[in-house]
């Protein structure tokens, strides 16, 4: 898709503050944090619904490894995840801690959790 955002992400044509990539999945955090460390994990690939992509079970791998890499780097029992659909229009999945911080400490809280992935 030439005009989504997360495809560019996913093809580095614009930065992100990523924090894991593998050959099918990339996560990266939000640039609107609802809480610090606020990631999202998409497929490299364009599907316009998370129940579109195809290898789901690798797809959820990589969001619980993102969920226990938070759950360490901020010490919190208690990771959120949302698939909402809205906004941009490419399969997106949100993971967050519950906790309050620095929402824009991006390179501060991105090490955080590539430390603990
Ligand atoms: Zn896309």
């Amino acid at each position: 898709m030439d005009n989504c955002i997360f495809c560019k992400i996913a093809n580095k044509e614009i930065p992100a503050h990523i924090i894991y990539e593998d050959d099918d999945f990339i996560a990266f955090l939000d640039i609107n944090p609802q809480s610090p460390g606020h990631s999202q994990i998409i497929p490299k690939k364009h599907y316009r619904w998370v129940w579109d992509v195809p290898n789901a079970g690798n797809y959820f791998e990589v969001v619980k490894k993102v969920a226990l890499a938070q759950k360490r780097a901020f010490k919190t029992q208690w990771i959120l995840s949302k698939v909402v659909g809205e906004d941009v229009e490419h399969a997106h999945i949100w993971v967050y801690p519950a906790i309050k911080g620095n929402l824009k400490d991006f390179e501060g809280n991105r090490n955080k959790i590539i430390e603990n992935l």
